[in-house]
């Protein structure tokens, strides 16, 4: 049976820690601050909203939300984002990704301040990641390393497959894990929908990472024993609870479950931890903006 590595558990210990540093910032008299920019009507993309938001009063952010209008021009998105990089209370920026179609999500994002980039997006940070450099890495990629190496995995020497290639999980990831670093220096294949014989290189995995966003995409026949499954993919399923739906990841945990080590279950794997991280950034930027200097992550 495979031991579950619990996002949810490692992300309130996390929060602890920011907890705290929130309170060491208000004893200098600064108070991070986030705030979330949304264009689009995707109802998923409000509800995550609504949790970031929610995650900042509990941890005691300044959390402040902007919608624009979906039809809006560009040039309304960033305007916006030109004010929150003047404004002195916001030392965070997130663009959500849901965005109406004549929205380049990426060139949004480089109108933000790489300084308030806590979502590691700009092409300063990105560039700063690959250099082994880093000033924000991506949540996600963040938190999976963190929950890899929180159960003590073995990242290095590793033969890691991520099967996704984008800019929030595949890219980050790969690059954050063949850093010359603790945490690093991981043999990483990238896989996407071009690839030929995925399973035979998912089947090669030490760790697998899958967000393809295709519910029970890998099944138990293309995974070996004794593999540390990473399952990032978020997908609904009509069910009979309040929400009227359930999440679903893009691992057959019923046949693949038997054969790892580990697994990162999908809802209370990776999820919580993307959260968490976010708030991570947010707290750092303060610090790096108010020339605040004690530890971060
Ligand atoms: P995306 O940009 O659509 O990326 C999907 C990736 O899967 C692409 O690289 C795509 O290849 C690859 N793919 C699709 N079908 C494939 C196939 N048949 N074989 C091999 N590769 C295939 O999506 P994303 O934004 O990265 O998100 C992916 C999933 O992760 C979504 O379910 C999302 O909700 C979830 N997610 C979760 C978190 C979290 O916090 N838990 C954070 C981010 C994303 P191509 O590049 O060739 O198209």
């Amino acid at each position: 049976m495979a031991k579950i590595l619990d996002g949810e558990a490692l992300a309130e210990e996390l929060r602890k820690g920011l907890r705290e540093s929130v309170k060491n910032l208000a004893d200098v008299g600064a108070r991070p601050g986030l705030a979330t920019v949304h264009m689009g009507d995707d109802p998923a993309a409000e509800s995550y909203i609504k949790m970031k938001q929610r995650d900042c009063e509990e941890l005691g952010i300044n959390g402040t939300h902007v919608d624009i209008d979906s039809n809006a021009p560009a040039e309304e998105l960033y305007d916006v984002l030109a004010e929150l990089n003047e404004d002195p209370d916001i030392h965070g920026i997130l663009v959500q990704d849901d965005v109406p179609e004549h929205i380049d999500w990426l060139e949004a994002v480089s109108h933000i301040d790489p300084l308030k980039d806590v979502d590691g997006l700009h092409p300063n940070n990105v560039g700063r990641l690959v250099a082994g450099n880093s000033r924000f890495v991506p949540c996600t990629p963040l938190g999976i390393q963190k929950l890899l190496t929180e159960e003590n995995i073995e990242i290095e020497s590793a033969d890691v497959v991520i099967v996704n290639r984008s800019m929030i999980v595949g890219k980050p990831l790969s690059n954050l894990l063949i850093q010359k670093t603790d945490g690093g220096n991981a043999t990483v294949t990238l896989c996407h929908s071009r690839t030929r014989n995925l399973a035979e290189k998912t089947r090669q995995a030490d760790i697998l990472v899958v967000a393809v966003d295709n519910p029970e995409f890998i099944d138990g026949s293309m995974v070996s024993e004794g593999t540390t499954v990473v399952d990032v993919g978020i997908g609904r399923i009509d069910a009979d609870n309040e929400k009227g739906y359930e999440l679903v990841g893009d691992v057959d945990f019923e046949s693949v479950e038997p054969k790892a080590d580990y697994i990162a279950p999908v809802p209370g794997g990776v999820g919580p931890l993307t959260r968490v991280i976010l708030h991570n950034n947010t707290i750092k930027a303060a610090k790096l903006q108010e020339g605040i200097d004690f530890e971060t992550e």
